[in-house]
């Protein structure tokens, strides 16, 4: 989708800062960090949310959860990570290329709630 920002990501035509990336998926940090090491999971295809996937096509991508989840770890060392997902303007999606938010969690101080 050519005004999708997501799309652009994946593209190169926005920069961004890989996590990980595969023939399916691209991760990399969430502009907005809620804690240290915020990352966003996308397919490299273009979907909106949830409802357009396939069970197929969201198990290949949840797939890569516990790969970017242990890289994380490796990386920032957090105590707990939260894993969420918005579907829809009233679930509080922004982007309309679907997304998992990966949060690595510091402890009840580390200000994500
Ligand atoms: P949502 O609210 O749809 O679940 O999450 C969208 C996320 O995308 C937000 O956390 C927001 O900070 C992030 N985001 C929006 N635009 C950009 C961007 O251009 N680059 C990056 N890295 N993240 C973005
Ligand atoms: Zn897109």
């Amino acid at each position: 989708m050519s005004d999708c920002i997501f799309c652009k990501i994946i593209n190169g035509e926005i920069p961004s800062a890989k996590v990980y990336e595969d023939e399916e998926v691209y991760a990399f940090l969430d502009i907005s960090q809620v804690t240290k090491g915020h990352t966003l999971l996308i397919p490299k295809t273009h979907k909106k949310n949830i409802f357009e996937f396939s069970p197929e096509e969201a198990s290949r991508l949840f797939q890569r959860v516990p790969i970017i989840a242990q890289a994380l770890k490796a990386a920032y060392n957090p105590d707990g990570l939260n894993i969420l997902n918005n579907n829809g303007e009233t679930a509080g999606q922004t982007v309309f290329h679907y997304h998992i938010h990966l949060i690595p969690r510091y402890g009840r101080q580390d200000g994500f709630h």
